[in-house]
């Protein structure tokens, strides 16, 4: 996600990123034999320009880029997006890329990509009036985002920095996790560390699940005060620069029993098994199988109720999703998440997360938090 109030003055590392990005996405746009892209997803658009306003439309032609935003960013828009042609447009932002458009002086008839998952039908009406017959729509999904899925030295850097300041941060809290403690207290103890080490903000919710609410998988802490002899899930993200982070941790608070201890054990086991097939060439859904056959072979393969993993990056769920009947193939410089857990109505949940890097022979963890169970209190 990208918070619209952080704004980023361009380096020339980041220009050098926009540019082999641009030029990867022109020589895709010639094979796909389109006039220009419009880029409407935001975090899109902060990738190929680096602009992080809350408004925004690009146009990508084989030749020009030109950012569409509106009067509250002319200044930050210059200073961020340095690589393209700014219009601040007071009004629609929709019917100024359409008569942008309308100008590109194409012969045959313009060819144009959209984001079609991106956009509104009242957006697609007003274009498709504007250009009329000379215009032939194309829903181009996705390309950006496989672009993403793989990051480059810049874009690792940041991650790298952001899976610590979430990792240091849990452990900085650890002391306070005890009996009588708020849910709701530990999320802004969490945030705040996160903030003072350099984070924009969390990367989303701070999850705080506390025993029986620990059955959630997505359960945002509460006022629930946390008791004794309970499990606690930690699922915390920091943005640095764009870029998040996404760790879960999960502790006992009081001496562990044997059947928690074994959960434990399990949920640990399956998050190997996935990280051990990781690497280049191995399918989404390959991965996911990984984890959900070890929780099986414990026993607990229906208490496993979401996927595997998803791409971390720009966006805290972006491509690939590790999941039944995923077939895209990782590949060197992918970032996703493993993230196997169980989830025992009544008694709580037990999960662990960690972000991987796909290295050209395996993988690597970005997050470096203590990974066994910590009884606490
Ligand atoms: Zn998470
Ligand atoms: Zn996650």
């Amino acid at each position: 996600m990208i918070r619209g109030k952080e704004r980023i003055a361009s380096t020339e590392s980041q220009q050098a990123g926009h540019s082999a990005r641009l030029s990867f996405l022109r020589q895709e746009m010639e094979a796909g034999r389109l006039d220009a892209f419009v880029v409407s997803h935001l975090p899109n658009v902060f990738y190929l320009s680096g602009f992080t306003g809350s408004a925004a439309a690009l146009v990508v032609t084989l030749a020009g880029l030109t950012l569409f935003t509106d009067p509250r960013y002319s200044v930050q828009a210059k200073e961020e997006a340095t690589g393209a042609r700014v219009e601040i447009v007071r009004g629609s932002l929709t019917s100024a890329v359409a008569k942008h458009l309308s100008r590109l002086g194409v012969r045959r008839g313009l060819h144009i990509g959209l984001e079609a998952a991106h956009m509104t039908v009242a957006q697609r009406s007003t274009l498709g009036k504007a250009l009329g017959a000379r215009a032939r729509w194309i829903p181009w999904d996705g390309h950006i985002e496989a672009a993403r899925a793989v990051k480059d030295a810049g874009e690792l850097s940041l991650m790298r920095k952001a899976a610590k300041i979430a990792c240091s941060s849990w452990e900085e809290i650890l002391p306070l996790v005890k009996p009588g403690v708020r849910e709701i207290e530990l999320a802004a103890e969490l945030e705040f560390r996160m903030r003072r080490k350099g984070s924009s903000g969390p990367a989303f919710d701070t999850i705080i699940a506390s025993g029986p609410r620990g059955a959630l998988p997505h359960a945002h802490a509460s006022r629930r005060v946390v008791g004794k002899n309970e499990l606690v899930v930690f699922d915390l993200g920091a943005i640095l620069r764009g870029y998040s982070s996404d760790l879960t941790r999960t502790v006992f608070v009081g001496r562990a029993p044997a059947e928690i201890r074994r959960w434990y054990g399990a949920v640990l086991e399956a998050q190997q098994a996935a990280r051990e097939v990781l690497r280049p060439g191995v399918s989404a859904q390959e991965v996911d199988a990984a984890a959900r056959q070890s929780l099986q072979r414990a026993g607990l393969g229906k208490q496993f109720v979401h996927s595997t993993g998803h791409g971390l990056g720009l966006e805290v769920h972006e491509m690939p999703r590790l999941a039944q009947g995923e077939k895209w193939l990782l590949r060197a410089g992918v970032v996703v998440t493993i993230e196997p857990g169980v989830y025992v109505e009544g008694k709580g949940g037990i999960r662990i997360e960690d972000d991987a890097l796909v290295m050209p022979h395996g993988a690597q963890y970005l997050t470096d938090a203590n990974r066994e169970l910590i009884e606490l209190g």
